[in-house]
């Protein structure tokens, strides 16, 4: 079988190997799509702190059965799929009060183990999705970006009849702002620098979008929100200055969720935080619930990713993914990898 290992920053070797073997309790999977996101990325150009080469890269991604261990009961060959990319260890006090998503030892695949950039994969059956028949290919390889969606949106307890700015409106930005719509928020808006993002999340249903660009914080609040102004923001762009605006112009006693990546350490106005009562938490990947949802959602046509999908690759043209990402910079949304069609 096919597989492509990233053994240096930039370089993908495709090897020949054999098919893998199954235990009892895992799954041989058949796969189909791969979304590329932000952190592959990182890895291709080296600057992914906790990955070491060679690595198979692969973590967001859409399969097919085609093998169960003799103790699987939750799917069957020939059924679509997904899966969860966390390794986690079971043993350390994390783990053990059930939130493994910030397991001490986590591995994920594609960074810290293994991913599925080939034609077939081996996965312990806990980590496995069943996803009606209905969704494509190239929608189930959303789940992984969506269900960290999930996650962050569930933090800050019901968003039920408030209002939410988003900063950030690439993949996941764009799917908080529609997974807040999703848990029943009044006004969602979405911030982002590119006319690009913007449109994209306007093709996804967003209701209110704002460019920083042309307009300041508080003007777009107040165009938006009113006198009520904003109680829940995230922030998804790793961006300084987003973060600021946020602290600055969030209702007293306001969630700021915090997902996207900060490079350097931004500063943040203490004194506010502490003198409006806000409350900021960071949200770290998803559970199993959270893929439960997002599967949900997709199937029920509550996300919008028809604008989010902006090309395929085939296999074999990995690298050309890497750099049309590269060159098309904030042009592009979601690129995908064909494995196998
Ligand atoms: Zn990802
Ligand atoms: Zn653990």
């Amino acid at each position: 079988m096919k597989q492509a290992v990233m053994t240096a920053p930039g370089k993908i070797e495709f090897n020949n190997i054999d098919v893998p073997d199954i235990n009892d309790n895992e799954v041989l999977l058949q796969i189909k799509k791969i979304g590329v996101c932000g952190s592959d990325i990182h890895v291709y150009h080296g600057k992914h702190p906790f990955t070491s080469y060679p690595i198979v890269q692969g973590h967001e991604y859409s399969a097919v059965i085609e093998k169960t261990g003799k103790n699987v009961t939750k799917v069957i060959p020939g059924q679509k799929v997904t899966a969860r990319p966390q390794i986690t260890c079971g043993n350390c006090a994390q783990c053990r009060r059930g939130d493994y998503n910030i397991c001490d030892n986590l591995k994920v695949s594609g960074f810290q183990a293994n991913g599925c950039a080939q034609d077939f994969f081996v996965v312990s059956e806990d980590v496995v999705y069943p996803v009606d028949d209905s969704i494509s290919f190239e929608k189930i390889a959303l789940v992984e970006p969506l269900a960290v969606a999930v996650y962050a949106t569930e933090k800050p307890g019901s968003l039920e009849g408030k209002n939410v700015v988003v900063y950030g409106g690439g993949t996941i930005g764009n799917f908080i702002a529609q997974a807040a719509r999703c848990r029943g928020a009044a006004r969602v808006m979405l911030r982002e620098i590119s006319a690009y993002r913007l449109q994209v999340a306007d093709a996804c249903g967003i209701d209110y979008i704002s460019n920083p660009l042309d307009e300041s914080m508080e003007e777009a609040a107040e165009r938006v929100f009113g006198p009520e102004g904003f109680s829940v923001a995230f922030e998804a762009a790793g961006a300084r200055p987003a973060l600021t605006d946020a602290v600055n112009s969030i209702s007293k006693g306001g969630y700021i969720g915090i997902v996207g990546v900060f490079s350097k350490a931004p500063p943040v106005n203490m004194a506010f935080i502490c003198e409006h009562e806000l409350k900021m938490a960071g949200s770290m990947m998803y559970k199993h619930e959270h893929y439960l949802k997002a599967i949900d959602w997709l199937k029920n046509n509550m996300i919008q990713t028809d604008a989010l999908i902006s090309k395929c690759f085939d296999f074999y043209d990995y690298l050309d993914a890497y750099k049309y990402i590269d060159e098309m910079n904030d042009k592009v949304m979601k690129v995908m990898i064909n494995v196998n069609n």
